[in-house]
């Protein structure tokens, strides 16, 4: 698949609840949540807003996987 922020070839696990977890080689590993890929369909990220944030909760939550919600989720 495309990854969902900068359209490269990345690949794609699906979880539980229709969220997927991203494996980019640009972007890093984080987790779409079901409600934003529904909106997906309709919007776009704000790829340097989402990009910078996505760094942000990797340092802050010391975790490799970051995570786009609807809480998170930067549209453009
Ligand atoms: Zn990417």
């Amino acid at each position: 698949m495309k990854c969902y922020l900068c359209g490269l070839e990345a690949q794609k696990t699906d979880e539980p609840h229709g969220s997927q977890l991203i494996d980019c080689s640009d972007c890093g590993i984080y987790r779409v949540s079901g409600l934003v890929l529904k909106e997906l369909g309709a919007k776009r990220f704000n790829f340097a807003m989402m990009r910078d944030d996505l760094h942000r909760q990797r340092q802050f939550n010391a975790t490799l996987v970051a995570e786009i919600n609807t809480e998170t989720a930067i549209w453009a």
